[in-house]
């Protein structure tokens, strides 16, 4: 990862984080969190420290998928320990509200929450903090990746053209803020049957292939659509910890290797 001088400026606010990858999507539900946190920990399995920070504030996913609903204690009434799972440092929302409580805050209240999260945390000497952001291009999307040290963001798509429309967006955003694009990932790329082993394209083929030719940007993978990854995710354990010699497992670790 390859960090601009702005960076490394805003960087000094956070001494003990070497590298902030983000991860995006133009459309909600590709797969973004899931994504992210098999990521994180592909990342750990390398050897690295990592954090993991939820910025996805109107759907925090990431206290269900490590498994713990823990509530982080504060050393001073302000800042915060992030939560420990699975090897990985962790901060969300949803460690502080309930998980069936909406979030109704406008854009201006959800960015400062998410900066408090960002900047309060007693992040104890990472190598990577990946962030999952929330779905789309709007106001606290542009906000954070203007004010966050992003090293590296990578984008997150299905094969499907409405997704791809949408990751494009993403990928401009990027561009406008000077955020490094370290890669599309393209998630739900195709279904293999368990039973037949027939392979079929549910969201269409090729999509992420282009884009990557179009932006000039790495295609950094293709995940499958696979039962167990849904299944490894709801259960707090998500696959790269629930199964590490998997054929999936080795998918997200080549991922990280890439990025
Ligand atoms: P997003 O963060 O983009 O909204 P999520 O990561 O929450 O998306 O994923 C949406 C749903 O799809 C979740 O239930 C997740 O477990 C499931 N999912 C994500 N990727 C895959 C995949 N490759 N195969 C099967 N299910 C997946």
């Amino acid at each position: 990862v390859v960090r601009s001088h702005a960076v490394q400026a805003k960087l000094a606010a956070l001494p003990n984080v070497k590298n902030i990858i983000a991860v995006a999507s133009g459309k909600g539900g590709v797969g973004k969190s899931t994504v992210a946190v098999n990521l994180a920990l592909a990342l750990r399995a390398e050897g690295a420290s990592v954090g993991v920070l939820d910025a996805d504030i109107y759907g925090p996913s990431q206290p269900r998928m490590l498994g713990t609903s823990e509530k982080p204690t504060s050393p001073d009434g302000k800042s915060m320990n992030p939560i420990e799972a699975l090897g990985l440092q962790a901060m969300s929302i949803g460690f502080l509200i309930d998980e069936d409580q909406p979030m109704v805050w406008r854009g201006p209240m959800a960015t400062q929450a998410l900066m408090q999260l960002l900047n309060e945390t007693h992040w104890k000497a990472l190598d990577y903090l990946v962030i999952d952001l929330p779905p789309g291009t709007g106001d606290i999307q542009l906000t954070l990746s203007q004010r966050i040290p992003v090293s590296g963001a990578v984008v997150v798509t299905t094969p499907q053209d409405i997704a791809l429309i949408d990751a494009k967006k993403g990928l401009q955003m990027f561009r406008k803020v000077e955020v490094p694009i370290l890669g599309l990932i393209e998630n739900m790329s195709f279904y293999c049957c368990p039973n037949c082993g027939h392979r079929a394209e549910i969201f269409g083929s090729g999509g992420g292939e282009r884009m990557s030719e179009q932006f000039d940007v790495a295609l950094l993978g293709r995940i499958p659509l696979d039962a167990r990854i849904r299944a490894q995710a709801d259960g707090g354990k998500p696959t790269v910890a629930a199964d590490p010699e998997s054929d999936l497992a080795k998918i997200y670790r080549d991922i990280a290797r890439r990025a």
